[in-house]
Parts: C-alpha cells; sequence; structure tokens
C-alpha cells in the first residue's frame, strides 16, 4: 500500500496522461469485440467532439491543478479534513475512505447538484446530448462543466483531507471508472449486476444516458455504486430498452457539433417529460 500511496504522490504527468490514452485505447478496443448496442455511426467522427471535450478538460483540470496541490498540502500541514481526523487508522483505510469520499463529494454530489440546478444542468446537458454512449462519452464535459466539477473536487479534498497522492490516487482511478462506465461493452448480466452492488458498472451507468426522466435522474455514481443504494437515486432499465440522448434537446446532427455544443448552456431552458417506470 505503501508503494502505491509513495507512486502517487510524484506521479509524473506522463503516466497521467497514459492512463487517459491507455484507457480510451483498451475499451475502444473491447467496444469492437463485445458492443452493447452496434450504432451505425462512424466512430471517429462521433469521437471528434467528445475528444475536443476531452481536451478542453484536461486543460481546465491543468491550469488549476496548483490549488489542487496547495489544498492538499494545507490540509495535510493542519491535520485537517475527515480521514485526519479519525484516529489510528491503518494507512490502507485511509487511502480507501479518501478514495471513497472523494468520490461522494467529487463526482456524486457534484453530479447531483448539476442535475437539479436549473442553470448547471444546462451546462451538464452536452454531455447527455451525445446519442451514442461509448467510451470517449466519458468526458465530453463543457469547459464550464470541467470548471464546476473541479471546484467541487477542491472542496473534497478540502473537507476530506486528502494528501496529494490520494487526490491522485483517486483521480486516476475516477477517470477509468467513467471511461469503463461509458463504454458501449456488453458483459454478462450477472456479471454486471455483481458489480454494481459496489462499483458503477456499464449497464447501471447507462440507465443515466436514458433520454426521459426519471431514468436520467438516477444513477449518479462514478466509481462507487453505494452513493447512489445509500440516497435512494439507484435505478434499473433492461439494457434493451435504454434510449440515449436527452427528450429536450434531440436534434441529433446539432448535439454532434462542436460550436453548438458549445453553446448549448446559454439555451433557454426547456422543460422535459417525466415517463412511467418499468416497474
Ligand atoms: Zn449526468
Amino acid at each position: 500500500m505503501e508503494a502505491i500511496i509513495n507512486y502517487f504522490e510524484t506521479i509524473p504527468t506522463l503516466h497521467r496522461s497514459l492512463i487517459l490514452v491507455g484507457g480510451l485505447t483498451l475499451f475502444w478496443l473491447l467496444e469492437g469485440t463485445l458492443p452493447l448496442f452496434n450504432f451505425k455511426y462512424k466512430k471517429w467522427k462521433h469521437a471528434v467532439p467528445n475528444l475536443f471535450f476531452t481536451f478542453t478538460t484536461i486543460i481546465v483540470n491543468f491550469t488549476l491543478a496548483f490549488t489542487l496541490v496547495a489544498t492538499a498540502d494545507w490540509v495535510k500541514t493542519n491535520n485537517f479534513g475527515i480521514i485526519n481526523w479519525i484516529p489510528n487508522l491503518p494507512l490502507w483505510a485511509y487511502a480507501l475512505l479518501g478514495v471513497m469520499l472523494l468520490d461522494f463529494v467529487g463526482a456524486y454530489l457534484a453530479h447531483y447538484v448539476e442535475h437539479k440546478v436549473k442553470p448547471l444542468w444546462m451546462v451538464h446537458l452536452v454531455h447527455h446530448s451525445d446519442h451514442s454512449v461509448d467510451t470517449t462519452t466519458a468526458n465530453r464535459h463543457h469547459p464550464l462543466e470541467s470548471i464546476i466539477r473541479f471546484a467541487f473536487t477542491l472542496f473534497g479534498v478540502f473537507i476530506v483531507g486528502a494528501p496529494i497522492a490520494i487526490v491522485f490516487l483517486y483521480q486516476s482511478l475516477s477517470l477509468v471508472a467513467t471511461q469503463f462506465g461509458h463504454a458501449n461493452i456488453k458483459l454478462p448480466k450477472k456479471v454486471d449486476k455483481a458489480l454494481s452492488y459496489v462499483f458503477v458498472s456499464p449497464d447501471m451507468h447507462k440507465v443515466h444516458h436514458h433520454y426521459k426522466l426519471p431514468y436520467t435522474d438516477s444513477n449518479y455514481g462514478n466509481i462507487f455504486s453505494i452513493w447512489d443504494r445509500l440516497f435512494g437515486t439507484f435505478m434499473t432499465l433492461d439494457r434493451e430498452s435504454i434510449i440515449y440522448g436527452v427528450d429536450t434537446f434531440p436534434d441529433e446532427v446539432a448535439n454532434g457539433k462542436i460550436g453548438e455544443l458549445l453553446k448549448q448552456p446559454f439555451h433557454k431552458y426547456r422543460n422535459p417529460t417525466t415517463i412511467k417506470t418499468q416497474d
């Protein structure tokens, strides 16, 4: 455990980039072998806006990273934050709790708020207006959303008291988790279900990308599914019944254009419809 912590404390930028590219490549290849949906799409053409927004997300995170480092240093020096207030935690429990709580504040909570506050939902819409969800959808975030998510992560580091090693460990796991959750892959249903008791499985996250409420407002988790189960936002829907996109912004052509997507948050709010649930 100590070796892992030491590694993440000084993880080179190159290794972080390799995790991003490596994960994308791995799931991209798996999508060719066991796809969930046989999309009639040009995979590279579809990837262009998504990779553009992945790039802008990297820029935002890179530019603001110094605040994360400063906060992580500050909580360590001042022994501040939840994981530092619990006495005698073994290292593994310290790291696990740190990652879990960062996943709660930086991902679950951020995501929940983005769905409940209208102007933030308009920003988050860019992520949902993908009609062919695959591993490239993972970081399809409007630059404003990247800033919002960064702010939540920063707050998470502060309140959780995470040192930089745990922050980097969390960010790496979070990245692979989101690529996995969005990947257009079909695990055996039993495996997917078993996984979903602790982690966000591909089937679980796809429910969140159904085009109509109440499904869109469910399964907010990123690494751990426990937050959705704990707070009653966990939902299931047959993988065959899922339709991607958002009912209020159905224009598939516009939803594939970078320029249109950059402007999307500034449209007027449109009222969604809510459908009956399956069970
Ligand atoms: Zn969402």
